[in-house]
């Protein structure tokens, strides 16, 4: 199978004509997970559950449909990977964390839900940052998940296990969930296609809460057409959730053919410091060229507050995630501490044993940045810096340009344990794609070449509800780079 190649349109017309059924897909998906997960010391360790009775009954319902003369879905018989954030009545959802351990969600979340209307089969859960905060799956209270391209290397994070599977061909799609960079930082990694949407255009519904006015799920793919049409799947209004704008989803495939002419690139000179792997840049002037040469216009372009996106970032997620997290208090779901005697002995022990170091850092510092008397000077100012950052985005796609081209990540996937002593160096992963977040823009990452072996990804950033047009300059580079 090339790298190149749409997979889902083959298994979608395999399982349609029932030339080959859901349930054996399902099940050559299931082994291969098996091969590459199984052995404790050097497995990718990409999935924190797979399997069972229920997949197996999902995938024979695919057929059976098929059988009946029904009109096959647009995934029919797909195998799907999901980040173990989003809450499947099959699976345990533990979001990386003890804290979770033995918590089962009574519902779907309505991404599973469409995943399935769909004829999807969710052949499992995967591996992540504990509650998606990291940028390596290192944080994952279960061991860390390896990259397929070099397995001494992180598949990056948080979302690194829907990656790492993606990559390593066990399933064709899998969902991720991008807070500041979860699903494109490790696309970038592990050498797949990531897209994280605009903010409101996929349902929250059953993903479990990090920092709600960043959260956004996303989609992982080996070619853009694939991870396009996952989203075109989950995308749309909810009623089960008010942040799910009502704003219809437009057809993103039809744009995939449509070209670059007459599209305006602009390439933010904030994006590449001096501190950049060189070899990066180069390959994103490559790609750039690539865009000029099949018709777009690309101009040099700024976004001038941009050096501010770390720090405005981690003061807000760790405030809304030092919140959102206050419901685990070892009463309402999963792990309960032993021994305690009051009410509150049973949340501090809970909280004290169920979370882990970094979990317990941005519960810290969040609480402190919101706490009376700091409450302006951290998260107010956050916020205004925060709307510099929204403005700077506005502002260059007024000007006419309709797509940006950055760099992914300052650098290619970093040795297992090389950053974990150092919060703030494994903060700097994410410094492209925070400002995304910050704004509420879509952003996607793909491939655009390898440096010392290791994929490198470029990200495309266009204006909010502009999906159409990321799909179509991703697309088009994408025939390029194959080209
Ligand atoms: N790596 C970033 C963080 O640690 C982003 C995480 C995410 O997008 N979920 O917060």
């Amino acid at each position: 199978m090339s790298a190149r190649e749409p997979s889902l349109p083959a298994i979608v017309a395999d399982v349609g004509a029932g030339r080959r059924s859901a349930v054996e897909t399902a099940r050559a998906s299931l082994a291969a997970i098996r091969d590459a997960d199984g052995d404790p010391e050097a497995g990718l360790n990409a999935f924190l559950s797979a399997g069972g009775d229920a997949v197996e009954a999902a995938a024979a319902a695919v057929d059976e449909a098929i059988r009946r003369g029904e009109e096959p879905g647009p995934l029919a018989g797909v195998p799907v990977a999901v980040k173990d954030n989003l809450c499947t009545v099959e699976f345990p959802t533990t979001c990386g964390s003890r804290i979770l351990e033995g918590y089962r969600s009574p519902f779907d979340a309505t991404v599973v839900r469409r995943l399935r209307a769909a004829g999807a089969v969710v052949v499992g859960k995967t591996n992540l940052d504990e509650f998606a905060m990291g940028s390596s799956t290192e944080n994952s209270a279960f061991g860390p998940t390896r990259n397929p391209h070099d397995r001494t290397r992180v598949p990056g994070g948080s979302s690194g296990g829907s990656a790492a599977a993606v990559a390593a061909g066990l399933v064709p799609v899998a969902l991720g969930s991008d807070t500041g960079g979860s699903v494109r930082q490790p696309a970038a990694f592990c050498g797949v296609v990531g897209i994280k949407p605009t903010y409101g255009r996929v349902s929250r519904y059953g993903l479990v809460a990090f920092a709600s006015s960043l959260d956004q799920v996303g989609t992982f793919g080996r070619t853009v057409y694939d991870a396009t049409l996952l989203l075109q799947t989950i995308a749309g209004p909810d009623p089960l959730d008010s942040t799910a704008a009502p704003i219809p989803v437009p057809d993103w495939l039809a744009e995939l053919d449509r070209g670059v002419e007459g599209l305006v690139v602009g390439v933010p000179r904030e994006f590449f410091p001096p501190e950049l792997d060189p070899r990066i840049a180069r390959l994103c002037h490559d790609a750039a060229e690539r865009l000029a040469a099949a018709g777009a216009e690309v101009r040099e372009v700024s976004l001038p507050h941009t050096g501010y996106a770390i720090p405005t970032y981690y003061v807000i997620a760790t405030a809304e995630a030092s919140s959102n997290l206050a419901r685990y208090d070892g009463v309402r779901y999963g792990f309960r501490a032993s021994g305690a005697e009051s009410a509150l002995a049973v949340y501090e022990a809970t909280r004290s044993l169920g979370f882990g170091a970094e979990v317990k850092r941005r519960i810290m510092l969040g609480t402190y940045a919101l706490s009376a008397g700091y409450y302006d000077q951290y998260y107010g100012t956050a916020q205004r810096v925060r709307g510099l950052i929204a403005r700077d985005f506005r502002e260059v796609f007024a000007s006419g340009v309709d797509v940006l081209l950055t760099p992914t990540t300052p650098s290619v996937a970093f040795r297992l344990g090389e950053k974990v002593e150092d919060p703030y160096q494994m903060y700097l992963a994410d410094i492209f794609t925070v400002t995304a977040n910050l704004a509420g823009v879509p952003a996607l990452s793909l491939p655009i070449g390898t440096v010392d072996g290791l994929p490198v990804g470029g990200q495309l950033i266009a204006d909010r509800w502009q999906e159409g047009v990321l799909a179509r300059a991703a697309a088009a580079l994408e025939r390029s780079l194959a080209g």
